[in-house]
């Protein structure tokens, strides 16, 4: 009920002559509307300072930093061991990062591997393979030696130094090529690889084939021709001079270095390889 119209109403009343009329109770006395309480209530001071006093609640802070932490450092170390390789599908035409890429990804199921019980006990590390990812040449050596195993990188001993050799009077650079071995593990004490063994890294050594994709293919060695080819009867010097085919690419068999470092008249065959590999290019050496 409006107090303000009821007041006016019986003023009207008053002047037109009616008596006996219920007293005018003066605006200023009545009580405020709820629409103008709403205002009064401003909280005081004081009680806006509780929430300004936040150190007297302590608990929820502290809690999500707890509960955070483990899950970040954990499971990543235990996530790598188990993965299987698996190789990323890759387009026809992709790019050296792309190919570079999926090289990361086999070569992080390479360095969690333990198929081969002894070599992965014994290894310092994996050695999975180095160079141009979308090269032209892939190289395929045995299997890391010390120096390979202390480096993490095919090829850096004295074998690795005539290999660079003779890719450089090729009129190549080392990075222009890939190279990798038939095993991804040093053998203790450099002893050959094992079937098992070979048969355990194989799945790598084909991914890395079907990532770079190179033309051609060199098998230094018996043990790298043997082993790519499935044919141990005919031995390097047979299989050497000519062209085999392994899927797309052509390959050329040819002396190890560590065999030509112990016999050096067996170089110049090796040179006759090369320009062999070569002038299946077109090029001249
Ligand atoms: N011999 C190989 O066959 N591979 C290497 O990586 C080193 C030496």
């Amino acid at each position: 009920m409006n107090q303000r119209v009821t007041r006016q109403f019986l003023e009207s009343l008053k002047r037109a002559g009616v008596t006996h009329l219920p007293t005018v109770t003066p605006p200023a006395a009545q009580p405020a509307s709820p629409v103008q309480q709403v205002p009064v209530p401003t909280p005081p001071p004081v009680a806006k300072q509780p929430p300004m006093a936040a150190p007297a609640r302590p608990s929820p802070p502290p809690a999500p930093v707890v509960a955070k932490a483990p899950p970040e450092v954990v499971p990543v170390s235990k996530a790598v061991a188990p993965t299987p390789v698996s190789i990323p599908d890759l387009p026809d035409n992709a790019s050296p990062a792309e190919k570079q890429a999926a090289l990361n990804i086999v070569a992080q199921s390479v360095s969690a591997c333990v198929k081969c019980q002894d070599l992965a006990s014994s290894r310092t590390q994996t050695v999975f393979g180095v160079g141009n990812p979308d090269a032209k040449l892939l190289f395929i050596g045995e299997a890391p030696g010390a120096d390979e195993d202390r480096a993490g990188e095919p090829f850096v001993g004295r074998a690795g130094k005539l290999l660079n050799d003779i890719i450089n009077a090729c009129k190549l650079k080392r990075e222009d090529v890939y190279i990798c071995n038939i095993l991804r593990c040093r053998p203790p004490g450099n002893r050959n690889p094992g079937p098992i063994e070979a048969s355990n890294c194989r799945e790598f050594l084909d991914a890395q084939i079907a990532i770079v994709k190179p033309e051609y293919i060199v098998c230094w060695g018996s043990v790298a021709a043997h082993n790519l080819m499935g044919d141990s009867s005919t031995s390097i010097g047979r299989m050497r001079g000519k062209f085999y085919q392994y899927g797309d690419a052509k390959v050329l068999c040819t002396y190890h270095p560590s065999y030509l470092l112990r016999n050096p008249a067996e170089k110049k065959k090796v040179w006759d390889d090369m320009k062999l590999l070569f002038a299946d290019q077109g090029i001249t050496l």
